[in-house]
């Protein structure tokens, strides 16, 4: 059995509130602690990190982490935005499916989208940003 949650999360056996998919990559919001309010960027493809990833899925994720930029944009217009990989464990990484991490930060460092209610995230409120971000993506996926 494949135990690779960004696998089970790329073939919709395991939830996740999808921002965008195509044939090569997907974006969604993940409920784990360490990427609250993070969009995560993934080949939908199994690679392990970014020294595995071909040239198609690198064109194909990044493409994807931009439109999704625009559309935090014209949806939050954060202060800024971090787009971020870690590769390795020595690298703070801790599930071995490449992916980018997009974060709109505000002023103060923070993150752009909070759980209030506990460092938890709610699926809901989850749920209901990604169709958010989703409702401005230039092309519909
Ligand atoms: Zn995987």
């Amino acid at each position: 059995m494949d135990e690779c949650i960004f696998c089970r999360i790329a073939r919709g056996e395991a939830r996740a509130s999808v921002v965008a998919r195509s044939s090569r990559a997907m974006a969604f919001m993940d409920i784990a602690p360490v990427a609250a309010g993070h969009v995560l960027i993934i080949p939908t493809a199994h690679v392990a990190d970014i020294y595995e990833l071909s040239d198609e899925d690198a064109a194909a994720v990044m493409q994807m982490a931009v439109r999704v930029a625009r559309a935090l944009w014209a949806a939050f217009a954060p202060a800024g935005l971090n787009l971020i990989s870690s590769n390795g464990r020595a690298a703070g990484q801790d599930v071995f499916h490449f992916h980018l991490h997009l974060v709109p930060r505000v002023p103060g460092d923070g993150i752009r989208f909070r759980w209030p209610h506990s460092d938890r995230p709610d699926r809901d409120e989850l749920d209901a940003l990604a169709r958010e971000i989703r409702s401005h993506l230039e092309i519909a996926s």
